[in-house]
C-alpha cells in the first residue's frame, strides 16, 4: 500500500508516516476536527529509490564535504535530478490519484507536506527543512510528492545531516496530502500559559492562512482566556497589516494587505474563542499534557491543523536567578571600569599583550589585555572573564564577551599595569569592578543555559524582540533566548578573523574562497534560527581595524576613521569586494536560506541606497522578493527617510551607536568624551521618533540594533512610538521582552481608560 488514510494512523506509526503524519492521525482518531487527508508512506519513498535503482548513486552523490558550498550545490542538484527523473511506478501513481479523487468533490485544493522519519534527530531542528506545497491540485500532485522526496536532499538538509554526522540512508520521508482549509482566520493556541503553566488558554489569531502567524510575518491578536471561569481576561488587538491568502486566479498562496476595515478589527468572536478553548481541553485531555495547537476557522468551523506538547512548562519555580552580583567577596576593589558583560567570575589573571601567545590562557583564566582582537576569540571562549584597559560598551571586547556569555569589565584604564600575571582576581561584569581574591562557591557558568529564559516561552508581544549576533559561534546561545530572529548579524568579525584584509585574502585565495567564508559564517546563524529571520549587514569595518590585518598597510590613513572610509560608502567606492558579499547572499538564497535579509550600513541618502540596490540586482538578487533595508546611523539618513523609502526599502534599523556619535559629535571610542555620549539625548530621540513616524506612513518597518536597544528607557520610548522590532544583546533579550510587554499593556490600558 502506497498510501494510508489519516483515520487509520496513530501516534506510534512514526516509521510509516513520519512525525507530522503521526500527529495528524492521532488527532483525527481522537475525534478532533482535522481536515481529511492521507499519507504517502515512508516505505513508498524507500521502495521508489530502491526499485528504480537510484539509491546507491543518490547516497554517494551526497557524500560530500559540507563546508564546500560548490560541492554541496552539485550534490543537491544531482540528488534532485535523480529523484525527479526516475519514473514513479504506475501502481503508486494510481493509488495516490485515487486517494486524491476521494477528497472533497474530487478536485480539492490540497496541502502537500513532507514528514520525515529520523528518530534520533531532534524534531525541532529537522522539521523545517523539507518542502511544503499549498493549494496543489491533481495536475501537479505527483510532481509535488516527488519534490517533497527530493527536498530530503536540499543543500540545507545535506549540510545539516553531514554536520551532525547523521547518515543519509537512515532518513526516510513520508508525504502528507491533506485537504486545504481556505481559512478566513487562523493562528495558534497554548492550552496552558506557556511560561507559568497557569490555567489560562493563550490564543494568537490573524486573518487568512496560518502561514503568516506561524512564520511570524504578522503581529497577531492575542487573547488570554481563563480556564476556570471561561472568561476572556485580555484581548490585545494588533495592527494586522498583511495576510496570507489563496489567490483566486492562480491558486497560489500570496501575501495581501489586510483591508482597512479589518486591520484593527478583532479577529475572534467570544463564541469562536469558546470553541477553541473547548477543543484545546479535549486535545490536552487526549494527550494528558498541555498542547501548542495550530488551528484555522473556515465557514464558521474551527479546524485543528497540528498539535504538539508544550515543552517549556517545568512546574518548578525558578530560584536560580538570585543575583550573583549580591554575593561579591570581601576582597578590596582594585579597579573599576564599565560592566560590559554581566556575571561574576574568579580566576587567575593572564596578562595578554598583542605579541603574546594566546595559548597561555587556560580554561578558567581571566584575560587582562589592552584591547581584545578578533584573533583572541578562541582564548576568550576558554576564559572565565575578560578585563580591558580600553574600549566602551560597543567595543569588540564588550560585544564578543556578551555574546559568549563571559563576564567582562572594559575601559579600566590601566588593568594591564595594575594587575600582575597570575594574581587571583574576581570580576563583576554588572558593577564593573575588579576585586582581589577568589569568590567562594562560584557558580559554573553555562552560557547557553544561562541565555535560555528560565520561563522559556517568550512573553507574547506585538513588537518583535530580536537579538544581535556578531560571532557565528554565539548563534546557539542567541537562538536559545527565544528571540524572534536576528536583528543584526555583523559580518566584520567573520572577515577580521581571516587575519587578512579582504583584498589580500582574495589575492591569495581567490574570490570564491572569500565568498565561501562569508557563506559559512552566515549560514551557521541562519541555520540555527531558521525560519526566524536573520538580518545580515554588509561589511562595515573602519580602516583602523583593517590596518591591523595582513595587507592593512594598504589601508588609507585617516584622521578620524569613524568619519571615514567605512560602511556602504566603501562598498560603493570599491564595488569589487562589495559584490562578493552580495554573491554570498545570492548563494545563500539559492541554498534555501529564505530567512536571510540584507542590510546596508552607514547610508546617507537615496543615492547611496539606489546604488546599493542596483548592485543587488546585478548580483542576481530580486529586491522585490527579498527583505532588505538600511541602517539609520547618520542624521542625514534619518532626515531623508522618505526619500530612502521611495527607493523601496523594507526596513530601517537605528544604529544608535553611530547615530549618537554623529548627532552629538562625540566619538564613541574616545574615553575623554565618554560622559557626553548619551543615546537618550533629546536630539537623538527626536531623530528616531520622527523617523518612526515617517516610516509608519510609508509602510517601512523600523527597528533598533544599536546597543541602546537593550536599555529599558530606550525600549519604552521605541514601543511608545510604534517601532516594529527591537534587537537586543543576548543577555538582555529576556528583560527587553518583559519591558516591551509592560509598555504594550500600558498603551492598551491607556487607550481604554
Ligand atoms: C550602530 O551603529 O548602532 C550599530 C549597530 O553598528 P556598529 O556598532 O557595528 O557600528
Ligand atoms: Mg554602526
Amino acid at each position: 500500500m502506497a498510501v494510508v488514510w489519516l483515520d487509520d494512523v496513530r501516534s506510534d506509526d512514526l516509521d510509516l508516516v513520519g512525525g507530522k503524519g503521526a500527529s495528524l492521525g492521532e488527532l483525527t482518531s481522537a475525534g478532533l476536527p482535522v481536515p481529511p487527508g492521507f499519507v504517502v508512506t515512508a516505505g513508498t519513498y524507500r521502495s521508489f529509490i530502491e526499485d528504480s535503482g537510484i539509491d546507491d548513486e543518490l547516497f554517494s552523490a551526497v557524500d560530500v564535504d559540507h563546508e564546500d558550498s560548490a560541492a554541496l550545490k552539485a550534490a543537491h542538484e544531482a540528488a534532485h535530478d535523480l529523484i525527479m527523473e526516475a519514473p514513479m511506478p504506475e501502481s503508486v501513481r494510481e493509488e495516490i490519484l485515487d486517494a486524491y479523487g476521494s477528497l472533497g468533490e474530487g478536485d480539492a485544493f490540497v496541502a502537500v507536506r513532507s514528514s520525515a522519519t529520523a528518530e534520533d534527530l531532534p524534531d525541532a531542528s529537522f522539521a523545517g527543512q523539507q518542502e511544503t506545497f499549498l493549494n496543489v491540485t491533481e495536475d501537479d500532485l505527483l510532481e509535488r510528492v516527488k519534490e517533497c522526496w527530493a527536498s530530503l536532499f536540499s543543500e540545507r538538509a545535506i549540510y545539516y545531516r553531514n554536520r551532525k554526522g547523521f547518515p543519509h540512508d537512515k532518513v526516510d520521508i513520508a508525504v502528507v496530502v491533506q485537504q486545504m482549509v481556505d481559512s478566513e482566520k487562523s493562528g495558534v493556541m497554548f492550552t496552558r500559559h506557556p511560561s507559568t503553566g497557569d490555567e489560562q488558554v493563550i490564543v494568537e489569531a490573524a486573518w487568512g492562512l496560518g502561514e503568516a502567524v506561524v512564520s511570524g510575518t504578522v503581529s497577531p491578536d492575542n487573547y488570554v482566556v481563563s480556564r476556570e471561569t471561561g472568561e476572556v481576561e485580555t484581548a490585545t488587538i494588533a495592527d494586522k497589516k498583511m495576510m496570507c491568502i489563496r489567490d483566486e486566479e492562480t491558486g497560489e498562496t500570496v501575501d495581501r494587505e489586510v483591508p482597512n476595515e479589518k486591520r484593527h478589527a478583532r479577529v475572534l468572536s467570544d463564541a469562536e474563542l469558546d470553541r477553541l478553548v473547548e477543543l484545546g481541553e479535549l486535545v490536552e485531555d487526549h494527550y494528558d499534557a498541555p498542547q501548542d495547537v495550530e488551528w484555522a476557522v473556515y465557514e464558521g468551523e474551527v479546524y485543528m491543523l497540528q498539535s504538539r506538547p508544550i515543552t517549556t512548562i517545568s512546574g518548578e519555580e525558578d530560584d536560580s536567578e538570585t543575583t550573583e552580583s549580591s554575593s561579591t567577596g570581601n576582597g578590596d576593589v582594585l579597579l573599576r571600569g564599565l560592566g560590559a558583560s554581566p556575571g561574576i567570575a574568579s580566576g587567575r589573571a593572564r596578562i595578554v599583550t598583542k605579541l603574546d601567545h594566546l595559548d597561555q590562557v587556560g580554561e578558567g583564566d581571566i584575560i587582562v589585555t589592552e584591547m581584545t582582537m578578533p584573533d583572541m576569540v578562541p582564548a576568550m571562549k576558554r576564559a572565565a572573564g575578560i578585563v580591558t584597559d580600553e574600549g566602551g560598551m560597543t567595543s569588540h571586547a564588550a560585544i564578543v564577551s556578551r555574546e559568549l556569555g563571559v563576564p567582562a569589565v572594559v575601559g579600566t584604564g590601566d588593568a594591564t599595569a595594575t594587575i600582575s600575571d597570575g594574581d587571583v582576581i574576581t570580576i563583576d561584569g554588572d558593577k564593573g569592578t575588579i576585586r582581589e581574591g577568589e569568590e567562594p562557591e562560584e557558580k559554573q557558568r553555562q552560557p547557553v543555559e544561562e541565555a535560555r529564559p528560565k520561563t522559556p516561552v517568550k512573553p507574547m508581544t506585538a513588537t518583535e524582540v530580536k537579538v544581535n549576533v556578531s560571532i557565528p559561534e554565539a548563534a546557539e546561545r542567541a537562538a536559545a533566548t527565544g528571540a524572534d530572529g536576528v536583528g543584526l548579524l555583523r559580518i566584520e568579525h567573520m572577515v577580521l578573523t581571516l587575519g587578512k584584509t579582504p583584498e589580500r585574502y582574495i589575492e591569495q585565495n581567490g574570490e570564491r574562497a572569500y565568498v565561501d567564508e562569508i557563506i559559512s559564517g552566515v549560514r551557521e546563524v541562519a541555520e540555527e534560527f531558521y525560519p526566524r529571520p536573520v538580518r545580515v549587514r554588509t561589511l562595515d569595518a573602519p580602516t583602523d581595524e583593517f590596518r591591523q590585518l595582513e595587507g592593512g598597510e594598504n589601508e588609507p590613513r585617516e584622521h578620524n576613521p569613524m568619519l571615514g572610509f567605512r560602511g556602504i560608502r566603501r562598498g560603493l567606492d570599491n564595488p569589487s569586494v562589495f559584490r562578493l558579499e552580495l554573491d554570498a547572499f545570492r548563494r545563500l538564497f539559492d541554498m534555501g536560506y529564505d530567512n536571510v535579509e540584507i542590510m546596508f550600513p552607514l547610508v546617507n541618502d537615496a543615492e547611496d541606497v539606489l546604488q546599493a540596490k542596483e548592485h543587488m540586482i546585478e548580483a542576481g538578487i530580486d529586491p522585490e522578493k527579498r527583505e532588505w533595508g538600511v541602517m539609520i546611523e547618520t542624521p542625514a539618513a534619518a532626515l531623508g527617510i522618505r526619500e530612502l523609502a521611495d527607493v523601496g526599502i523594507d526596513f530601517a534599523s537605528f544604529g544608535t551607536n553611530d547615530l549618537t556619535q554623529y548627532t552629538l559629535a562625540v566619538d564613541r571610542n574616545n574615553e575623554h568624551v565618554a560622559d557626553l555620549y548619551d543615546e537618550l539625548h533629546p536630539a537623538v530621540l527626536k531623530l528616531i521618533g520622527d523617523t518612526i513616524e515617517a516610516c509608519r506612513e510609508e509602510g517601512v518597518k523600523t527597528s533598533i540594533c544599536g546597543q541602546a536597544g537593550s536599555k529599558p528607557k530606550m525600549v519604552q520610548f521605541l514601543v511608545d512610538n510604534g517601532v516594529s522590532s527591537i534587537s537586543a544583546n543576548i543577555d538582555a533579550v529576556r528583560d527587553v521582552q518583559h519591558e516591551v510587554k509592560r509598555v504594550e499593556q500600558r498603551l492598551l490600558l491607556d487607550s481604554v481608560r
